[in-house]
């Protein structure tokens, strides 16, 4: 039985009509798109689960805010508000603005990592890992075993694995490990939260080697969710007490704010001691004035700073949060009903089912977390993505293909913006699928791609027998 789904702690004001398209419409869409989900029209999804990434419905005071939004090109008091609230919430001593996550992956990294080093992750994320190799070093995942394993159902499956990453930075040597990010929720592996004691025993290893810790902390308010749910712990801490004592453990931290922080755009940059990184504060400096914009402004418009630092508050509200998770948890409670395998508990941002067990025969180079992403264009309109063998790519140095360690495909739920009904429409169609999977015994064949994030833009055949 589906369990009871949690109401919206808010009500609609302000709707957006979606097209309905046919299936033999839909067919076609895709094949003209080169069975790259990135290369359709918006318009022609019906249910948009690309990403819960800037695809977030903002409130009314974050639309008042954006009128209020102050566009002096330095020091505008839209910054200020901005930084005192990060301050406030993270407890961090410098807070920089970029124009979104990868930004500020592209404007720290280069300051601590080069070529012949390596990075150390519970797991990197896609564009994070990208930028680790741009700056000549080696992304190193090393989440715990058991998130690996999508069925077994276990808490704080987004935690490093300590004492694999203390054997690695041996082996390497602790000078050639030039950072380590802990990415929470751990987005790759499922939206999978990590816990406070697994952030304190990362921050004591880093500490003893003397390596820089990070905090890829694109989704740290669901994660803090969690942390107060399950870890008993923090059962009577506040979402924000929980959330001053993660970061406490950290460094720095780089943040897409176009998740947790309930905006279209946006990105930070933290640090938390400002006097013993004065000189990393300059490098930050200079490379954001080079490649993203002066500081004060990092590449947004003071209507973005505005509506950032609304959303950072709303963000954190334990009453949003209750009904986020709610909503993943209802959908996962659905696909639990029909023996549907994903990552499970279920994470804070989307489902991730495993096509793996949806269609057992196609092997990982023929990507079966994009062959359901596809079925499920075709069957109702949705649009998801893999994270999988597909997106993780080839191997810098062979250029072979990689085995990635799961075959996802993501169904990650924009933030305010979908109904209880729209996820039994999703869930619906996943079971049509699944009933009809032994029909598709192949995948997928890359006939163009790119040398690096390939998964958006490459183009796919169908392989025929
Ligand atoms: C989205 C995301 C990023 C990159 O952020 P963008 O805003 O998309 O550039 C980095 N790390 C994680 C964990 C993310 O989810």
């Amino acid at each position: 039985m589906a369990i009871k789904y949690v109401p919206e702690p808010f009500r609609i004001k302000m709707v957006e009509t979606i097209k309905m398209t046919t299936s033999e419409e839909r067919a076609e869409k895709i094949k003209e798109a080169n069975y790259n989900l990135f290369n359709l029209r918006g318009e022609d999804v019906y249910i948009d689960l690309l990403t819960d990434s800037g695809t977030n419905a903002m409130s009314q005071d974050q639309w008042a805010g954006v009128m209020r939004g102050d566009e002096a090109y330095a020091g505008a008091s839209s910054y200020f508000k901005l930084v005192n609230t990060a301050k406030d919430i993270f407890g961090y001593e410098f807070i920089q603005p970029v124009h979104q996550g990868r930004a500020a992956e592209k404007v720290l990294f280069p300051t601590f990592l080069k070529s012949g080093q390596y990075a150390i992750s519970n797991m990197f994320f896609d564009t994070t890992r990208a930028h680790v190799i741009l700056a000549g070093a080696r992304p190193l995942d090393c989440v715990v075993p058991e998130a690996k394993d999508p069925g077994k159902r276990s808490k704080f499956k987004g935690n490093m694995d300590v004492e694999k990453m203390e054997k690695l930075i041996q082996e390497y040597g602790p000078e050639k490990i030039g950072l380590v990010v802990l990415t929470i929720t751990n987005n790759s592996a499922g939206g999978q939260p990590v816990s406070m004691k697994n952030a304190r025993e990362v921050a004591a290893i880093c500490k003893k080697y003397n390596i820089p810790l990070n905090i890829d902390a694109a989704r740290y308010a669901e994660n803090a969710y969690f942390i107060k749910r399950d870890e008993p712990e923090c059962a009577n801490m506040s979402i924000k007490d929980i959330i001053k004592e993660m970061f406490s453990y950290a460094d720095f931290f780089t943040m897409s704010a176009k998740k947790d922080t309930i905006v279209n755009m946006g990105g930070l940059i933290g640090v938390k001691n400002a006097v013993e990184n004065a000189d990393m504060i300059l490098k930050i400096k200079a490379n954001c004035i080079s490649f993203e914009g002066f500081t004060t402004y990092g590449g947004l418009s003071g209507r973005d700073l505005e509506a950032l630092a609304i959303g950072l508050l709303e963000g954190i509200d334990e009453n949003f949060l209750r009904y986020r998770i709610g909503q993943m948890e209802y959908l996962a409670s659905r696909l639990d009903d029909a023996g549907i395998i994903y990552q499970s508990p279920v994470g804070g941002h989307g489902v991730f089912v495993d096509a793996s067990k949806i269609f057992p025969n196609i092997p990982f180079n023929e990507f079966p977390g994009q062959v359901l992403a596809i079925e499920l264009y075709k069957e109702a309109g949705i649009r998801s993505c893999d994270i999988g063998s597909y997106m993780l790519g080839n191997d810098p140095d062979t250029n072979e293909q990689l085995e990635a360690d799961f075959e996802f495909t993501r169904l990650a739920i924009p933030r305010r913006v979908y109904t209880q009904a729209h996820l039994d429409v999703i869930a619906d169609a996943l079971i049509a699928i699944k009933e009809r999977a032994h029909e598709i015994t192949r995948g997928y064949r890359i006939t163009w791609e790119p040398p690096i994030l390939r998964h958006f833009q490459a183009s796919l055949e169908i392989i025929e027998d």
